[in-house]
């Protein structure tokens, strides 16, 4: 069965877009912890980060980089951390989170967008996303 992500690839559950390209797609967490918290895809549904090959594997990396960069200058933060856990969807998710204090990586604390705000941010990480 198709996970929740390539349902969001193929259009059939809704994201807040960030970035995309022909491999890749970023769209923001929509359970973040920490405004901003952004997930980094490989279209290519594979389970478990190191199963990618090599290939997909480095490009999931620059793809990460290049939205984390935009990230940063679109969310006031000291950092940008980055997570792969993957315990709850089965498809390679990279976590880009703000980061102001430790608690913003520990997945314990959650905030509380509005769908408004939740496009607002999408469309000012993707204004700054140089792909
Ligand atoms: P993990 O698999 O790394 O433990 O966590 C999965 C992450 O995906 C969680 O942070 C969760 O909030 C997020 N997530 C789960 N389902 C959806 C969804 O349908 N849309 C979006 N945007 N994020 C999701």
């Amino acid at each position: 069965m198709a996970s929740i992500f390539t349902k969001i690839i193929e259009g059939n559950i809704p994201c807040y877009k960030v970035a995309e390209s022909d491999d890749f797609l970023a769209f923001l967490d929509i359970n973040p912890n920490a405004k901003g918290h952004t997930l980094c895809i490989p279209k290519k549904e594979v389970n478990k980060l190191f199963d990618l090959d090599a290939e997909i594997y480095a490009g999931l990396m620059e793809f990460s980089r290049k939205v984390a960069v935009a990230l940063e200058k679109a969310v006031p933060c000291k950092r940008i951390g980055m997570s792969v856990i993957g315990l709850e969807v089965p498809h390679v998710h990279v976590h880009l989170i703000p980061l102001n204090t430790m608690e913003d990586i520990r997945f314990v604390q959650k905030v509380t967008l509005s769908p408004e705000e939740f496009k607002e941010l999408a469309e000012t990480i993707s204004s700054h996303f140089e792909g």
